[in-house]
């Protein structure tokens, strides 16, 4: 068990909620996968490890990461949700593809401080909490 899922099941525990190998394995799959997968891409990788989990699952113990304060959601134009581990040690910002939806991961003092030229600029004080930038990648530029 790595530290992710064992901050998952202390949580649990305390919530007096049911740890099951199922929830574990997804909790553990989602803080491995380096990419910001949507549920369906969860679900897929998934089936390789727990072949029997539904999407509905994961679903569920996505909510519960997200009550644990441990997952964060990239919302994205798409329409599709992304989901990645959250942690103070791991903040960065995205650049987000509108058209393809990959996510690319940017420093985030970069993008910190280009929003605050802006804000200073037009004498905004800036509420940001998903810290996206979305635009079009190299290969959607035609
Ligand atoms: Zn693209
Ligand atoms: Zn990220």
């Amino acid at each position: 068990m790595n530290q992710y899922q064992e901050q998952f099941r202390d949580f649990m525990e305390d919530k007096g909620f049911h740890v099951t190998r199922q929830r574990l394995s997804i909790a553990g799959l989602l803080s491995e996968m380096e990419s910001h997968p949507t549920i369906d891409e969860l679900h897929d990788n998934l089936r390789e490890i727990e072949p029997s989990v539904g999407q509905a699952t994961v679903y569920r113990t996505l909510k519960l990461l997200k009550d644990a304060g441990l997952v964060m959601e990239l919302r994205i134009d798409d329409g599709a949700t992304r989901f990645e581990t959250a942690s103070p040690h791991k903040t960065h910002g995205h650049l987000v593809c509108r058209n393809c939806g990959i996510v690319v991961e940017i420093q985030i003092s970069t993008l910190k401080k280009a929003q605050a030229e802006l804000a200073q600029e037009h004498g905004f004080t800036l509420d940001v909490q998903a810290n996206c930038v979305y635009g079009l990648c190299p290969d959607c530029r035609i």
